[in-house]
């Protein structure tokens, strides 16, 4: 058996002969000086959603934290495992970020679990039927509304998550403490896999729009 995948190691290969080819300066750099990222971004796991590839940024550009429907949880010092907690903390501490952008994505299957946590092969108690607990009050909410399709009840909790995620992020008090200072901005987009279409959230709204990208 392999050491890898095919597809991974002819990959590489590729990568090697062309991006690392033509940065290698630039890796070289980053791997002397250290990163210094001015973006964070928390986006999903999702395989069509990957925040590089999206905003087209190169090595040391983005900071990026990937979960099951880019989810940020309340700040809780409980002593516990937290992944996404933990990445928040250094990316603001220590690199000293000036943006997080909560990135989330069209037919989000962690989204489509909370509205439909029952659904095969999930069951409540699995890990990402806990995960998705997280948004579970705007979910109960949107899945009650009988007016609106299955299509726009996936959009609409997938929009709501990420203001919702952008609240929790403000509970952490060296974000809210920075963002107060000036020296953070927290941002949503929502990326449309099918299209291709980026929407940014307004900061006055809530609400998301097309961005002028002329
Ligand atoms: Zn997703």
């Amino acid at each position: 058996m392999k050491h890898l995948p095919d597809r991974l190691l002819d990959g590489y290969h590729a990568f090697m002969g062309g991006r690392y080819a033509s940065e290698s300066d630039r890796y070289r750099a980053l791997a002397k000086e250290g990163q210094e990222p001015q973006t964070m971004v928390i986006a999903c796991c999702d395989s069509r959603a990957a925040p590089e590839t999206i905003f087209d940024c190169g090595p040391g550009e983005l900071f990026v934290m990937r979960n099951v429907a880019n989810l940020v949880p309340p700040y809780e010092p409980d002593g516990r495992h937290h992944a996404t907690s933990a990445a928040l903390e250094y990316a603001v501490q220590s690199l000293k970020v000036k943006h997080i952008v909560v990135l989330g994505h069209g037919r989000c299957g962690g989204i489509g679990a909370a509205l439909n946590p029952a659904a095969e092969p999930l069951a409540p108690g699995d890990f990402i039927g806990q995960w998705m607990g997280l948004v579970s009050p705007a979910a109960d909410a949107v899945s009650g509304n009988t007016m609106m399709t299955s299509g726009e009840r996936q959009t609409a909790l997938e929009r709501i998550s990420i203001r919702f995620s952008i609240g929790n992020l403000r509970t952490f008090p060296y974000i809210a403490e920075r963002e107060q200072n000036g020296g953070l901005s927290l941002h949503g987009a929502w990326f449309d896999i099918s299209t291709g279409e980026l929407w940014a959230m307004n900061h006055d709204t809530g609400d998301f729009e097309r961005p002028d990208v002329d």
